[in-house]
């Protein structure tokens, strides 16, 4: 039995994982040779970790596992009929069961400029791009700065949209500004630039219990992050964003962070597709007239108790994963499937050093440095590999003890001025 898992993503390999023993051939296909821990995005984005410190070689994970191989390849079309998905570079791959665990893409929601104007956190050079363009962003203003000041908005940031990867980008960015940069640039003001948050409904975390939104915001306003609840962006232009009551926020760097949608290629295949361009799955996570296909993880709307779509977040995916690697066991064995049962384990956002929200089952909460404790360790414990989590704790721990941070280097060649007017 041939099964094609296509994502190495949170979705993916946990099905490839659950399949181990199993008397099946695995196949998973990436358009990447690496699994990406999103949650950590904003870290690299914000220079405390190195990008390879958060991916890790899907190679790597497949290496002992005997049915399990790994390709290279962008799938860009699937033939149901024929049972076969096509790559990019030509080539064909069979499959008696197909498992879809390809995630989201960064949504617009159609406000113009974004594309153009704004940066995003959604993959690695996504994250690579935004450490370059603040570090950029201040050699620049070191360049040009002979009276001192930086204060011609062009260190300023705006960050659109209040979810985790907002909140986390905020306080993770101001403490890159006030901790590392303000002692790397001492003649510039780098504590001045101002960091606004814009949400356009009227609370932060807005998943999160009300009164934790309310603890993300007081920390956040501690940390100077100017709050702008209640309002939309209208439209991000050069140097800032217009908002949707008419008012203009400048902004060197413009990041939006405002929401996700599931990856189109699923709508390009013709399946049912729900909100947010998600695929409609049966209780089971199969699609419906396709009993040999799987979707799982953000490109599903994967059904909850109560006929709500569950969240795009990592839980749902691997949780996904794993109950796909057991359903297909049932298939062979000539059992019925079952439906996915989801097992909410909470959702935690960090505000920065010493702050964090964490909402658990039963609704616990944590806040402050509890909080933060629990969201290292939960980090640190799913992150895959032992180098991965070592690499993670020694950096951690040194920029916690030294305020430093190591990852803050540019590439090479962008220290000409042209270069890094380019280097957007
Ligand atoms: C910045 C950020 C922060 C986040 N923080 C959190 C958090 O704190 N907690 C939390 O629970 N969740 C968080 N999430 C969400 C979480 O990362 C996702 O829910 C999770 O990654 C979904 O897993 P997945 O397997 O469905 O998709 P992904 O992990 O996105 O994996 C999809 C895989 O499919 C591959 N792929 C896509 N298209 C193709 C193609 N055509 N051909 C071949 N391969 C393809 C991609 O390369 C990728 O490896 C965050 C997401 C982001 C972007």
């Amino acid at each position: 039995v041939e099964v094609v898992v296509v994502g190495a993503g949170f979705g993916g390999l946990n099905v490839v994982r659950a399949l181990r023993d199993a008397d099946v051939n695995v196949t998973l296909v990436d358009a990447n040779n690496f699994h990406l821990f999103q949650p950590l995005l904003y870290q690299v984005a914000t220079a405390g970790l190195d990008a390879d410190d958060i991916a890790y070689p899907v190679r790597g994970t497949l290496r002992r596992q005997r049915n399990a191989r790994f390709r290279l390849g962008r799938v860009t079309g699937v033939d149901f009929a024929a049972r076969a998905v096509t790559l990019r570079d030509g080539a064909e791959l069979h499959y008696d069961v197909l498992v879809l665990a390809i995630g989201a893409v960064s949504a617009s929601f159609g406000v113009p400029g974004v594309e153009e104007h704004a940066l995003e956190l959604k993959s690695l050079a996504d994250a690579e791009q935004v450490r370059g363009h603040l570090l950029s962003r201040i050699e620049r203003a070191s360049a040009d700065g002979a009276d001192g000041s930086a204060n011609d908005g062009a260190l300023d940031v705006v960050i659109v949209g209040g979810g985790p990867t907002g909140v986390e980008l905020a306080g993770g960015i101001r403490e890159l500004y006030d901790k590392v940069l303000a002692r790397d640039f001492p003649d510039l003001d780098v504590r001045s630039a101002t960091i606004t948050l814009v949400e356009a409904t009227d609370r932060v975390l807005g998943t999160f219990a009300p009164k934790l939104s309310a603890s993300a915001a007081k920390e956040l306003t501690k940390r100077r992050v100017a709050l702008e609840l209640g309002t939309g962006v209208a439209r991000v232009v050069p140097g800032g964003v217009e908002l949707a009551d008419g008012r203009t926020i400048r902004g060197g760097t413009v990041i939006w962070a405002a929401g996700v949608r599931a990856n189109p290629l699923a709508a390009e295949l013709g399946l049912d597709i729900g909100r947010g361009g998600r695929v409609v799955v049966d209780p089971d996570l199969r699609v419906a007239g396709h009993p040999d296909v799987f979707v799982i993880g953000d490109v599903a709307a994967s059904p909850s108790g109560d006929g709500a779509a569950l969240p795009q977040v990592a839980q749902v995916a691997i949780q996904g994963g794993r109950h796909v690697g057991r359903q297909i066991r049932r298939i062979l064995a000539g059992e019925p499937t079952e439906r996915f049962r989801y097992k909410d384990k909470g959702s935690m956002a960090t505000i920065g050093r010493n702050a964090a929200v964490a909402q658990l089952p039963g609704g616990l909460t944590l806040t402050g440095p509890i909080g933060w404790i629990a969201w290292l360790g939960l980090h640190l414990l799913y992150l895959i590999g032992f180098r991965n989590r070592a690499n993670v704790l020694v950096n951690w721990a040194w920029n916690y003890l030294t305020y430093d941070r190591g990852a803050r280097l540019l590439g090479e060649d962008v220290g000409e001025p042209d270069a890094l007017d380019a280097a957007r």
